[in-house]
């Protein structure tokens, strides 16, 4: 079986207080009914704005995060309600890589303690070899024996998140989930951890789950992507064919608002950093609809512009097409 990792119908709902006491509050749809498959040494995409359900994905496949509905499968094996020792050998196979390269690391441990815990957590290595094996995978990650007695404040952005790789690496993961690993950086610095992530993904058979808002960084790095919609995905398909024709009103809007990576341009200041980017389509001015209060229907219609009489009344069904799964009334 080539499937490492299963997510099957999963929901995520955060109640919301609605003020009043004793009123039902509301339910907040994070993640609403949602599912993929990733292969073995497979890099697969979820993109979307901010607020559309992706970093709740991550924590809830990372078991962070309990599940309000759904199965996660890792391996064949019913991961969604492990506990104890089973989660913890569970964790030693799946790895998160987070945004804040600086909120991930302890700012009052050295690199090599931050980097030793694994091993002395999951005691895969016998204590005399740890330093070692912690050197290796500085030399990995772009970095030497120089960092580490240093803490997380003596390094850059782009350095701290190579130690945060290097941390995720330390277990031989075979799937690493990555939620916006570049987004917090400089643009300039962003090509680089692309790059070390590619190389990763080279040379060692570890699946990817990459997620990102980004259409041009998911474009260069993974094989198949979901973009996602206010908890739901609106389109899955392989990387080259979503490029190549868009199907989903909303993937087409994304790809004609995508910015680019690794161009050396002067932005302003607060165009380094896109943690809560949101697309900003011309002509239109309609804010992202909060999850709490999804539109009727599609719930893409108040910012679509294929819009047509059903779309506001019928939710469109995520449906096979052509190889590809698309969520719209015009397919
Ligand atoms: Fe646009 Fe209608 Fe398709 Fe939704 S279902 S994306 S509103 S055309
Ligand atoms: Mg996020």
């Amino acid at each position: 079986n080539n499937i490492i990792l299963k997510v099957d119908s999963i929901k995520k709902y955060f109640p919301v207080k609605t003020g009043g006491f004793g009123r039902p509050h509301k339910w907040l749809k994070a993640v609403d009914g949602v599912s993929f498959e990733v292969s073995k040494d497979r890099v697969f995409a979820i993109v979307g704005e901010s607020g559309c359900g992706k970093s709740t994905i991550a924590r809830l496949v990372l078991r962070l995060l309990p599940l309000t509905d759904g199965r996660i499968y890792f391996k064949g094996e019913d991961v969604s309600h492990l506990s104890g020792d089973s989660l913890k050998k569970f964790r030693r196979s799946v790895q998160i890589v987070f945004q804040d390269p600086f909120a991930s690391l302890n700012p009052r441990m050295r690199i090599i303690d931050t980097l030793s815990e694994p091993f002395k957590i999951h005691k895969i290595v016998p204590k005399q070899d740890i330093k070692d094996r912690v050197v290796s995978l500085l030399e990995k990650v772009g970095l030497n024996s120089d960092a580490l007695n240093r803490y997380p404040h003596e390094f850059s952005g782009g350095q701290r998140q190579r130690i945060c790789i290097a941390r995720a690496l330390t277990v031989s993961p075979e799937l690493i989930v990555a939620d916006e690993p570049l987004s917090a950086l400089d643009v300039s610095i962003q090509a680089q951890i692309l790059n070390l992530l590619q190389n990763i993904k080279r040379e060692s058979a570890i699946s990817l789950v990459f997620i990102s808002h980004d259409l041009k960084v998911v474009h260069y790095l993974s094989d198949e992507v979901a973009v996602m919609y206010l908890g739901k995905i609106v389109e899955k398909a392989k990387t080259e064919d979503l490029f190549e024709s868009p199907r989903h009103p909303y993937t087409e809007l994304l790809l004609s608002s995508a910015p680019t990576i690794g161009v050396r341009h002067k932005a302003p200041s607060n165009m380094h950093r896109a943690t809560d980017f949101r697309v900003s389509p011309h002509m239109d001015f309609v804010d992202i609809p909060s999850p709490i209060d999804i539109p009727s229907g599609c719930p893409f219609h108040p910012r679509c512009a294929k819009r047509f009489d059903v779309c506001d009344k019928v939710i469109p069904e995520l449906k096979d097409i052509d190889s590809r799964l698309v969520a719209c009334h015009l397919y």
